[in-house]
């Protein structure tokens, strides 16, 4: 893959996903910067733990879910790192339950989180990608965008929007040299999924899968990288559905 360096900025960087997003841009030679929660008490153990596996990340706090958090977190991270080429739209959170059950809290915490976020940060660095001519938008959605969810009404919501955010500005800066696209993995073994009780799992998410297991993080970094490379230039307003066939049942 061509290895032209650049700036890559990943939400939620020191989750099951972001993690190996992280350290396949690394692995390729781009400067690597992620933003964790404020509330996030174990971020420096894992910047340690990471330079102790030989990755220096830059790391930044930010609340994804508040416009002003992430106007000084990109303000910070321009002026301490650079502009940013590649954002990575990934910190997300789940609050299932029946649409019967769910509160005005449980639906917004999953809109502000999954898709509030997308405008927060996009907004931060599409002007400078315009200016430079370069960028990739890269919208980490879910198979449950796709094909709804029992009990994910707002999770569900909140990923199908996040695709026809990801359309709708693909068109605005198709000519511009930058491409925006969405990611909808299926069930990835991460910790959001290994939460889910493992009954469930085996009786419920793995028959649903054709290829009979989970997939991992690795392999949604690898498409990650892909997008975020000079050869998908032209790959711009899709959703690629990384899922073990998940899609199709
Ligand atoms: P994790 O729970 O491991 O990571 C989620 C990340 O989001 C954390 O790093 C967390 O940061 C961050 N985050 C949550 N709320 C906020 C906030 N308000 N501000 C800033 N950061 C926040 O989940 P995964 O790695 O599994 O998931 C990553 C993405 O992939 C999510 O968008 C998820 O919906 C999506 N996805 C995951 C699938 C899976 O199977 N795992 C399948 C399909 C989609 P912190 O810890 O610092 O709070």
């Amino acid at each position: 893959m061509e290895s032209k360096k650049r700036i890559a900025l990943v939400t939620g960087g020191m989750g099951g996903l972001g993690e190996a997003i992280c350290i396949k841009l690394a692995m390729l030679g781009h400067t690597v910067v992620t933003t964790y929660s404020p509330t996030n008490t174990k971020s420096q153990q894992w910047l340690g733990d990471m330079r102790e596996r030989g990755y220096n990340f830059h790391a930044f706090p930010c609340d994804v879910t508040e416009w002003d958090s992430c106007v000084a977190c990109i303000a910070r991270v321009t002026a301490e790192v650079g502009p940013i080429d590649v954002l990575i739209n990934n910190a997300g959170v789940t609050r299932d339950m029946t649409f019967r059950k769910m509160d005005r809290i449980n639906w917004d915490a999953v809109m502000h989180t999954n898709l509030d976020s997308c405008f927060n940060m996009t907004k931060q660095v599409c002007e400078g990608m315009l200016e430079r001519g370069w960028g990739r938008i890269i919208n980490i959605s879910s198979v449950n965008g796709q094909k709804g969810a029992f009990g994910q009404t707002n999770y569900s919501a909140a990923k199908a929007g996040m695709h026809g955010f990801s359309k709708a500005l693909s068109l605005e800066v198709a000519r511009k040299g930058i491409t925006v696209n969405t990611i909808s993995p299926g069930y990835i073994g991460t910790k959001m999924v290994m939460a889910i009780p493992r009954e469930v799992l085996d009786t419920k998410i793995i028959p649903q899968i054709p290829m009979g297991r989970l997939g991992k993080p690795e392999e949604v970094a690898g498409l990650v990288a892909y997008l975020a490379s000079e050869e998908a230039a032209f790959v711009t307003g899709a959703n690629i559905a990384i899922n073990g066939g998940q899609h199709m049942q």
